[in-house]
């Protein structure tokens, strides 16, 4: 097949790590006989400094007429003064919205070789395999903002369709799991939540009955993560939860440098990228992990270009190179490991 991939390097360790996952890319269009063309765009702090604004037009309209977006990371201390009118991030919640990217999915698998990355004892990571899916274009982080000298309030908001089709995307994995779906919502304090349980016992009853469902509190999920997170097969949840919950369950797969993660909508064209920041402490020292965004790349070969086969083999590619040891500082111990280019290459030989 041929397919046109737009690439967002963004900032800091961004364009390091998607270099890095180009050539993963490459390996694949040429075992399996797929054309890939790459366009790369601007977002986040470069797109600031070049075009005054965090997501310019130009890389809108490229990304809609797209078949995948490829995308590093955004942000950095160059951009981060609070009181700055624009902010990398805003580009990057501006191209959730606009292209309708609704449902986040993480997946969340420690690597067996990788355990002893993770500060959790390594029993309770054996077998842990879930997905988070984040509600992405809703609730506080989109709502109205008020700040005088002596207040602030953020709006959370959520409506019935917000919740409803998030609610379907996560059940419908878990029907290709093992189906279960956890719902994680504050329903004893925030109303938003009440909706939110509501709206999600009526789907899964309607809907999905084949697939089990459990609600659980926010705080409680927090715990639970870490003291059993075997239990767990998809989770579902909103956008600020799953923003933090996502954060701590990366630490069951020892490093933020492992985590993928797909933002999908009702359509094909979905964003592919890493869940960690822009890590601005080890950038441009050629140290950044690349795993986590060679494995948003498998997520891009799987949900908008449906080619399973070819996500399956780079994701095969990065457990064989992991079960080799082939780490980067942040799995390796104390003053060793290799280099980003080496990591990727190590996925790249695999895959010819
Ligand atoms: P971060 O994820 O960038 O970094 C947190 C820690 O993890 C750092 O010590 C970093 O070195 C390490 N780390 C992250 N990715 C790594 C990788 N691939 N390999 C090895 N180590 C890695 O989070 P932060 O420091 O809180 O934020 C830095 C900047 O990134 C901020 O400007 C923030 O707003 C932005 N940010 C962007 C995104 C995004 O683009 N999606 C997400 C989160 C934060």
């Amino acid at each position: 097949m041929h397919a046109d991939i737009v690439v967002l390097p963004g900032d800091g360790i961004g364009p390091e790590i998607v270099a890095a996952t180009l050539p993963v890319l490459e390996a694949v269009a040429s075992r399996f006989g797929h054309r890939f063309s790459f366009a790369e765009h601007d977002i986040g702090g470069i797109a600031i400094d070049r075009h005054g604004e965090p997501l310019p037009a130009e890389t809108l309209e490229a990304a809609r007429k797209a078949d995948a977006v490829l995308l590093g990371a955004v942000g950095g201390p160059k951009w981060s003064d609070p009181s700055a009118k624009v902010r990398p991030e805003q580009g990057l919640l501006a191209i959730r919205k606009a292209l309708g990217l609704f449902a986040n999915l993480r997946p969340v698998r420690p690597h067996p070789a990788a355990l002893g990355a993770s500060p959790i004892k390594s029993e309770l990571l054996q077998g842990v395999d879930i997905m988070v899916v984040r509600e992405l274009t809703g609730g506080i982080y989109f709502g109205d903002k008020t700040r005088t000298d002596t207040e602030a309030t953020d709006l959370c908001r959520y409506s019935v369709v917000e919740i409803e089709r998030v609610v379907r995307s996560a059940a419908a994995l878990a029907r290709g799991r093992r189906g279960h779906l956890t719902s994680v919502d504050k329903a004893n304090v925030l109303e938003t939540s009440r909706l939110w349980r509501d709206v999600a016992t009526r789907v899964m009853r309607e809907e999905f009955p084949d697939v089990t469902l459990e609600h659980q509190l926010v705080d409680s999920m927090a715990m639970h993560l870490l003291s059993r997170p075997r239990a767990y097969d998809v989770i579902v949840t909103e956008n600020m939860f799953g923003d933090i919950l996502t954060d701590e369950a990366s630490m069951l797969a020892g490093s933020l440098g492992l985590l993928a993660s797909a933002s999908l909508g009702a359509g094909r064209v979905g964003i592919y990228e890493p869940i960690h920041g822009s890590a601005p402490d080890i950038a441009g020292k050629g140290i950044a992990n690349p795993y986590a965004t060679i494995l948003s790349a498998a997520m891009l070969l799987r949900h908008s270009l449906r080619l399973e086969a070819e996500a399956a083999a780079v994701e095969a590619a990065v457990s064989s190179a992991l079960d080799a040891k082939v780490f980067t500082a942040d799995l390796a111990a104390a003053g060793q490991g290799v280099d980003t280019r080496s990591a990727a290459q190590a996925v790249v030989e695999r895959l010819a």
